[in-house]
């Protein structure tokens, strides 16, 4: 049996030492007589799992007492719904800087509860740079301003994030969550999508300011209510237990690794590595402005159709797959999260490079 190097955006790749552990793991987990998959979550063998997640998760983020953490479902997609429910509530309106595709999805699903006010937009230039946040104004009467800080499809993510005052920003973190240190105090609500930097689909964080949670009207069904996970600590209803086990378990080996620290240092070694051959290479094209490219999600071309094809063939046959950028974007994308080895992206561009003479 071997492993690729898997460049997928998500589902993406595991720590191998995670996967070692959960499989050791997988038919009797400790003294339990049973699977993780297979335990009641309201046993105190499992409590202790989520428990020691959510600890690990605030500790690894630095998350002050002043902010609520919960482990929810429906992806990040329903906090496009779930967000403007909760904190869109004194004026029905949200500002939003679109910046690709997951903005997109906020600005439909916001905009059937609410007003939505696009203040930016990198639209005109097919969404390859983050417009500039110096002199952005939100309006006055917004609830929150909402941000894509890494958009995982274009391989855009933010530096600076706009003055916005007493206005919340509420950042879509999904891919790029641990990769780089953030100073929490600066959002009101952070969410993302487990798929990428914390473990299998399933489970999705939210990271929300206790003051926040205050906005939510009576009639919030229980379960898009954030103050009922909160009351809950994650235990309203059954969660997705065993992605939750799996993320404690990365959580782990973040903090052996030296945390999130250690591992932005490690990210902007592995992205550098790539981002240089592709300013190098005569035969491919970085597709985002320098000063926006992402850590996480290094998209890039051929230019020309048939050989970006070509490429994603003959580097899946050299164990180096998920290389096609998204359908939306086309192009070619590797996806570098945390648990993509410094070697994996040394393979990548060791192909790089004898494909470009073989084609050039
Ligand atoms: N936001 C971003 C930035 C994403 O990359 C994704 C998924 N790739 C989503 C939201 C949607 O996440 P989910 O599929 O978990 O709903």
């Amino acid at each position: 049996m071997s492993r690729v190097y898997n460049f997928s955006a998500g589902p993406a790749v595991l720590p191998e030492s995670v996967l070692k552990q959960a499989a050791d793991e997988m038919f009797e987990y400790r003294n339990s007589g049973m699977s993780v998959m297979e335990m009641s979550h309201r046993s105190t063998v499992y409590m202790d799992i989520i428990y020691e997640a959510e600890e690990l998760f605030t500790k690894l983020m630095n998350i002050p007492s002043d902010y609520q953490v919960l482990f929810l479902q429906g992806g990040a997609s329903l906090q496009f719904t779930m967000i403007p429910m909760n904190i869109m509530t004194a004026n029905k309106k949200f500002d939003i800087i679109h910046t690709g595709l997951w903005t997109r999805k906020a600005i439909d699903d916001g905009a059937k509860l609410g007003t939505v006010n696009t203040i930016a937009s990198s639209a005109d230039r097919n969404f390859v740079y983050i417009p500039a946040t110096d002199n952005l104004k939100p309006s006055k009467d917004a609830d929150y301003l909402h941000i894509c800080y890494n958009n995982t499809i274009c391989g855009t993510k933010f530096t600076t994030l706009p003055d916005t005052g007493n206005i919340p920003i509420v950042a879509d973190m999904s891919s790029c969550i641990l990769s780089e240190e953030y100073d929490i105090n600066r959002f009101g609500i952070i969410f993302a999508g487990a798929q990428k930097n914390i473990g299998p689909a399933g489970v999705t964080i939210v990271i929300i300011k206790k003051k926040l949670m205050k906005r939510a009207g009576k009639n919030l069904p229980a379960m898009l209510d954030f103050n009922v996970h909160a009351e809950k600590r994650s235990l309203y209803n059954t969660p997705p237990t065993y992605a939750i086990y799996i993320a404690k378990l990365v959580f782990e080996w973040l903090l052996n690794f030296g945390g999130v620290r250690a591992m932005e240092k490690q990210n902007r070694y592995k992205s550098s590595l790539l981002y240089d051959f592709i300013d190098n290479s005569k035969l491919f094209k970085g597709n985002v402005d320098r000063e926006y490219r992402s850590l996480m999600n290094v998209t890039f071309s051929t230019g020309s159709k048939k050989m970006d094809t070509l490429f994603v063939k003959n580097a899946e046959k050299n164990a180096l797959v998920n290389l096609a950028g998204h359908k939306s974007a086309g192009g070619l994308r590797a996806s570098i999260y945390n648990a993509m080895p410094v070697e994996g992206v040394e393979k990548l561009i060791e192909f790089m490079k004898k494909f470009e003479m073989e084609n050039l």
